[in-house]
C-alpha cells in the first residue's frame, strides 16, 4: 500500500467518480453520483460484494421519513438528531450529525421511492437511545437483503461495478489531488485507473488485528464478529495523506453473540425485559444502556462469557429478526420450562439464580432500585417458560475513520478540505465519540447511505463543476 505521484493524462482509462467497496456506503454514494450525472465506476475486492452490510440486521434510522409518517409514527430530523448526540455524551461532530439527522428521512425516501429498496419501519420495539421508534428495515431483517437490492439498483441504473478489484494505492497529482488509484486482482495482475473524483467506501479497520491492538486494544483479543475485508485501508491512506482521523478509539461492540455459535442474538430479547447473568448466576450490569457497551461488560466477566435468559414474550419480538431465527435454528438457544432448566444450562446455584430472578421481578414492580441504573418498570417480569443463551462480547465495527465536513469531504489535519476526495459508512468518522458507549443503534448504515449519498453527490458536483471551468 502506498500513495505516489501520477498527473492523469499517464492513465489508459480515466472515470469521473471511483468508488472503493461495494458494501451500502459504496452502493449509496454510486448511485447518488449517477443521479447527480457523473459517469461512475464501484471498485469490490471481494469476488462477490458482502461487506458488512450484508452481515448486518440491515436496520436504518432516519427521523421524518414518509414511511414513519404513513406508520403514524411522529418523528422528525431534530429528535433523531438529538438521540445521536445525546447517546454519544455531545462528543461527536454537531454540524456532521445535524446534516445527516436532516436528510435521514429523504434518505429513505429516495432509497424506496427511486431505487426500490424494500423498507418498512419497525414499530414494535425500541432501540435503547431511540426515543421514538427511528428504525427502518427490510422485510427478512437482515442486512443481506438490503445489500441485494442496492446492487440491483446499482446495475439498472447501469453503473460499471468491478470485482476481485481490490484497490491497493491510491495516485495523487502535484497539485495534490487524487488523480487514480492502482487496482490488484486475484491473480497478482495490477492496473492504474484515473479518476477525477474518489470516494472511499470501504470501511473501517476491524478485521486488522494490528490496527486494533494500536487503536482499540481493549476489544484486540476479542471475536470479530464483521467482514474480514474490512481492514483499515481508507484509514492508512489518510494517514499517508495527512489526513485527520478521529475518534479512533470508538467502535460498535455487541453483547450477546451466541458462543460457539458465532451468531447475535436480537437485541429485543434485552430490550423487552431479559437479563444477563454470569457464570455465578449474578446480574453484573445495566444491560438495556446499550448493545455495544455491553460487549465489554461481557468480556470482563469470568471465562469472558455471560447467559441472556428471556421470555416468550421478548422472544415473540426478537423472532422479527434474521440473526435470532438463525441461532434458534442453529441449537444457540435453549427453551427451560422453569429456572432449574437454566440454572443447571448456566451450571450456576439454582438459589442463587432465583434470587437474582426475585431482584428483577421487585425492580418490576417499583419495590427495589437496580444498583446499575437499569428501569425495568415498562415490562412486565419474565416468566415460564424462559429462552437462554450463552454469549461472548464481540467486536462489530470501528467507530473511528476519516474525519469528513457535511459534504461527506475528506479534511485534512489543519481542517482543510480535500477537493476531490469524499468518504463515508465505516471509512469515516462516526458520529458516536470516542469509546463504545456512544453507539446509537443503526449508526453504522445512517453513515453508510446519508454520508454515502452526500460523497456520492458532492463529487458529482466537484467533477461538474471541473468539467464546466475545462470547457
Ligand atoms: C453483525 C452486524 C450487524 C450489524 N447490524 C447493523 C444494523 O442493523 N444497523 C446498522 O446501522 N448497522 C449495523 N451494523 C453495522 C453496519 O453493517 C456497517 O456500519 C455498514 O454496513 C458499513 O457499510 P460500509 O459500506 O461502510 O461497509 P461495508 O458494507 O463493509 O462495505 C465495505 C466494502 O469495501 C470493500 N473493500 C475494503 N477494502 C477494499 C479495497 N482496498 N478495495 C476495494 N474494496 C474494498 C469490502 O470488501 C466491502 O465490500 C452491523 C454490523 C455487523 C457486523
Amino acid at each position: 500500500m502506498s500513495m505516489s505521484e501520477c498527473d492523469a493524462p499517464a492513465y489508459e482509462l480515466e472515470v469521473e467518480v471511483l468508488v472503493v467497496g461495494a458494501g451500502a456506503c459504496g452502493c449509496t454514494a454510486a448511485l447518488a453520483a449517477h443521479g447527480a450525472g457523473a459517469q461512475v465506476m464501484v471498485l469490490e475486492r471481494d469476488a462477490t460484494p458482502s461487506g458488512n452490510t450484508s452481515l448486518s440486521g440491515g436496520q436504518i434510522p432516519a427521523g421524518g421519513s414518509r414511511l414513519q409518517e404513513l406508520a403514524g409514527i411522529n418523528d422528525a430530523a431534530q429528535i433523531l438528531e438529538g438521540d445521536l448526540r445525546s447517546k454519544a455524551k455531545g462528543l461527536s461532530n454537531a454540524e456532521v450529525v445535524k446534516q445527516v439527522a436532516g436528510a435521514s428521512g429523504s434518505t429513505i425516501d429516495w432509497l424506496v421511492e427511486e431505487h426500490g429498496v424494500p423498507l418498512s419501519c419497525i414499530s414494535n420495539f425500541i432501540y435503547p437511545g431511540h426515543t421514538v421508534p427511528h428504525m427502518h428495515a427490510s422485510p427478512s431483517r437482515f442486512g443481506a437483503e438490503i445489500l441485494a437490492s442496492l446492487l440491483k439498483a446499482v446495475y439498472a441504473e447501469g453503473i460499471d461495478l468491478v470485482t476481485s478489484a481490490r484497490v491497493v494505492d491510491l495516485y495523487r497529482d502535484r497539485s495534490g489531488r487524487i488523480s487514480g488509484v492502482r487496482v490488484q486482482r486475484p491473480d497478482g495482475v495490477s492496473e492504474d485507473l484515473g479518476c477525477q473524483a474518489l470516494i472511499l467506501a470501504c470501511n473501517g479497520y476491524g478485521g486488522n488485528p494490528d490496527m486494533l491492538k494500536k487503536y482499540i486494544p481493549e476489544m484486540a483479543a476479542a471475536y470479530y464478529h464483521g467482514h474480514p475485508s474490512n481492514d483499515g485501508d481508507a484509514i492508512r491512506w489518510g494517514e499517508m495523506l495527512g489526513a485527520s482521523l478521529a475518534d479512533m478509539g470508538a467502535f460498535q461492540g455487541h453483547g450477546a453473540v451466541c458462543t460457539p455459535h458465532n451468531i447475535h442474538l436480537g437485541w429485543p430479547v434485552i430490550t423487552e425485559g431479559g437479563i444477563q447473568v454470569n457464570r455465578s448466576g449474578l446480574r453484573f450490569s445495566n444491560e438495556n444502556e446499550g448493545y455495544s457497551e455491553q460487549a465489554l461488560h461481557v468480556i470482563r466477566q469470568r471465562d469472558h462469557v455471560a447467559w441472556t435468559v428471556w421470555d416468550q414474550r421478548c422472544q415473540g419480538i426478537a423472532a422479527q429478526m434474521h440473526s435470532q431465527q438463525a441461532a434458534m435454528e442453529a441449537g444457540a438457544i435453549r427453551e427451560c420450562e422453569s429456572l432449574v432448566g437454566v440454572a443447571s444450562f448456566i451450571g450456576c446455584e439454582e438459589a442463587t439464580l432465583q434470587e437474582t430472578f426475585e431482584g428483577v421481578e421487585s425492580m418490576c414492580r417499583s419495590e427495589a432500585v437496580c444498583p446499575w441504573g437499569r428501569n425495568f418498570e415498562s415490562h412486565p417480569p419474565l416468566t415460564p417458560p424462559y429462552y437462554v443463551a450463552k454469549v461472548q462480547g464481540a467486536l462489530f465495527h470501528t467507530q473511528g475513520g476519516l474525519e469528513v465536513d457535511q459534504y461527506a469531504r475528506v479534511l485534512r489535519s489543519d481542517g482543510s478540505a480535500f477537493d476531490n476526495l469524499f468518504a463515508g459508512g465505516g471509512a469515516a468518522r462516526g458520529f458516536s465519540g470516542p469509546s463504545d458507549w456512544g453507539y446509537l443503534s443503526g449508526s453504522g448504515l445512517l453513515s453508510a447511505t446519508v454520508l454515502g449519498r452526500f460523497a456520492g453527490v458532492s463529487a458529482a458536483k466537484w467533477v461538474g463543476a471541473n468539467r464546466t471551468s475545462c470547457l
